[in-house]
């Protein structure tokens, strides 16, 4: 049963920056083959939760989708009083993306009693039907507004994704859900709060807090306040998230400056369940927590729900759709290159877009760059966001020196536990421990460093608790000993801050960039890969899907008698130009499937052919193959032979 409202009556706004991303007409084969394989292929049935995408029809117009296996959900994006909002014109069988309860499974007990509460916690897997997938409409739409973006985008069953025993990139609130809590001034304490929060709040929450003033930036539908018709109502030059107001206090002072504390990876009700149940248990982060303001239920992140593109979206106040650092690794049409920032690890700053502002910018053009003794120092400490830090240790500009650090380093060296070298090493992980124990060498450096201001914004990236929840699983001992040992290393930071005097003056934002769900590590599972490994022609960076599409232009000459085929190259070419495709075989045969004509397009991707005098030349059908493309198959209208993907999957 079909429910369906018409698009065309309702402004609807599609991806802000067009380029490729998304479903077009000449994709409408290929998408609704790589979706039908994506969820009822054996290994698809096993592993795939949904498909996600944005389409264009042939009309122009934009409509948002998620297909499963057990309903289909259309959505149209529309300019509202505060941002976008978002209509629903389409539903089939179950919508995939009803239930959107971000306060679902916030507890260790709530989990694993929506897993059937297995003997075993490395067991502990969430069904779809037992999840929510918080503001998912928001958050897929996002992804589509940039360039950057996939055709495809697929989100795998929560326990299905790779080899490790945790893991996270989907968007369901198991792996969405980021613990976040405020500490010091302008913040309530001891608060425990119930309000929604995202992680793209965070920044401007900072901003607010910090005094910056309202400017004349766009919001979350990326116009300008101006554009608007308001006064200047931002904090940052794109501002997606709002402040939460619901932890300030302004009775309670203004911060000098801020420290965010990131424990990548780190599970929110594996959080809550040691605070709670472990009472001497991360003395640290209990101290900071007791003082501050915490979200009850935690905050959830970007889509997907991984590190860089996680990290570049708190450290914005964007969602990666318009911070552009879409995914670890991505696709760039244009240039048919693959690139990854996470990959590379260094020097990534450049691929986040000009259409945003990191938080380092931010505090720069309020408070001045900094120059000696003089103007803000601003720090990124082995944090995944980094432009415009003057200290970004993942773009090798170490401010301090270098001897000292690493005397540093070799005086917290013992606390690393034996652990990670005794159960992991050899594993590709003789890193495990060390890669945090030089951050916190950099943290206290910097703070003891007095040849410069101490940092008015830092942003720390703790490695450990994600490392260990991957390799262990999130609910395994293993996690838990990582979190305490970074309790540990929070502990030194907290300790330096209070010895040069600034511990009361300093905002803390504790907080993670995904949430981490317990893996079945017997599926082997990735689903993106189904498409290409089938032979469809394809890039996949996983949760990604980038088809590779030939446009087909079909004109029939005025007499009726002959037609003009041109094949081109879907992707455009960063001159905005689709190349020819040379060497295409073009069959074309009538309605009994006679064959009329075989065709090859030359070097401008142009064949020609005749229509024979008895043949109606909308009777024609043509099958168009070229090495590296999806084949296409399609009306001499132009029309496509696509799979009805309503009839085929829900048809009962
Ligand atoms: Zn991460």
């Amino acid at each position: 049963m079909t429910r369906s409202t018409s698009a065309h009556s309702i402004d609807c706004i599609g991806p802000e920056r067009p380029g490729g991303q998304g479903l077009d007409h000449n994709q409408e084969e290929s998408g609704n083959l790589a979706i039908h394989k994506l969820l009822t292929s054996a290994d698809g049935r096993e592993w795939t939760d949904f498909v996600a995408t944005a389409r264009q029809a042939r009309d122009g117009s934009w409509g948002y989708e998620a297909w499963a296996l057990r309903g289909m959900v259309r959505w149209v994006r529309q300019y509202g009083p505060r941002g976008y909002t978002y209509q629903v014109i389409e539903a089939a069988g179950e919508n995939p993306l009803e239930r959107q309860d971000h306060r679902a499974l916030n507890t260790l007990a709530e989990e694993l009693a929506a897993a059937g509460n297995p003997d075993d916690v490395q067991r502990a897997f969430v069904e779809p039907d037992a999840l929510t997938y918080p503001y998912a409409y928001e958050r897929i739409s996002q992804l589509f507004d940039s360039p950057n973006a996939p055709d495809l985008v697929v989100n795998p069953k929560s326990y299905a994704y790779g080899r490790q025993p945790g893991q996270h990139g989907a968007l369901d609130v198991i792996q969405s859900r980021s613990p976040l809590v405020f500490a010091g001034p302008g913040v309530r304490r001891g608060a425990v709060v119930e309000a929604e929060s995202k992680q793209v709040d965070i920044a401007p929450t900072v901003a607010r807090l910090m005094g910056f003033p309202l400017i004349d930036g766009k919001d979350q539908t990326g116009r300008a306040s101006s554009a608007r018709g308001v006064a200047p109502d931002v904090y940052m030059e794109r501002q997606d998230g709002r402040v939460l107001e619901e932890v300030l206090d302004p009775a309670n002072g203004r911060p000098e400056r801020v420290y965010i504390m990131l424990l990548d990876g780190q599970s929110h009700a594996e959080l809550r369940h040691r605070l709670e149940e472990d009472p001497d248990a991360i003395p640290n982060l209990r101290r900071l927590i007791a003082n501050g303001a915490m979200l009850e239920y935690g905050s959830i992140t970007n889509f997907p729900s991984i590190t860089w593109p996680s990290h570049n979206a708190i450290g914005t106040g964007a969602w990666c759709g318009h911070h552009d650092v879409v995914n670890p690794s991505y696709y760039l049409r244009e240039t048919r290159e693959t690139v990854s920032p996470q990959g590379q690890q260094f020097d990534t700053a450049r691929f986040v877009g000009p259409g945003v502002e990191t938080l380092y910018e931010a505090f720069h053009r309020v408070f001045g760059k900094w120059d000696g003794m003089a103007g803000a120092f601003t720090a990124s400490i082995n944090e995944p966001c980094t432009r415009g830090a003057d200290h970004a240790s993942l773009e090798r500009r170490l401010v301090g020196d270098r001897g000292e650090l690493i005397m540093l380093t070799k005086e917290t060296e013992h606390e690393i536990s034996p652990r990670w070298y005794n159960e992991l090493e050899g594993d590709g992980h003789k890193l495990q421990g060390q890669i945090d124990n030089r951050a916190l060498a950099q943290a206290r450096q910097l703070f003891l460093d007095e040849s410069h201001p101490a940092p008015i914004l830092t942003y720390h990236e703790f490695a450990q608790p994600d490392s260990s929840a991957h390799d262990y699983g999130p609910h395994h001992e293993g996690a838990r000993e990582a979190l305490d040992e970074t309790d540990v290393r929070i502990g030194h930071v907290l300790r330096t801050i209070e010895q040069r005097g600034l511990l009361e003056s300093t905002l803390f934002v504790v907080t993670t960039d995904h949430g981490m769900a317990t893996q079945d590590v017997s599926l082997r599972a990735n689903p993106a890969r189904i498409p290409q490994r089938d032979g469809m022609a394809a890039v996949t960076t996983e949760p990604l899907i980038y088809l590779r599409d030939l446009h087909v232009e079909v004109v029939v000459q005025r007499d009726g008698r002959t037609a003009q085929l041109t094949v081109l190259d879907n992707d455009a070419e960063a001159s905005g130009e689709k190349p020819p495709v040379a060497d295409a075989e073009i069959l074309v045969s009538d309605h009994r499937d006679g064959k009329v004509a075989r065709v090859i397009t030359d070097a401008n991707g142009v064949a020609g052919i005749s229509i024979p005098a008895d043949l109606e030349p909308a009777g024609l059908r043509l099958a168009i193959q070229a090495d590296g493309f999806n084949s296409r198959h399609m009306r001499m209208d132009g029309s496509n032979f696509a799979l009805n993907l309503r009839e085929v999957l829900y048809r009962r």
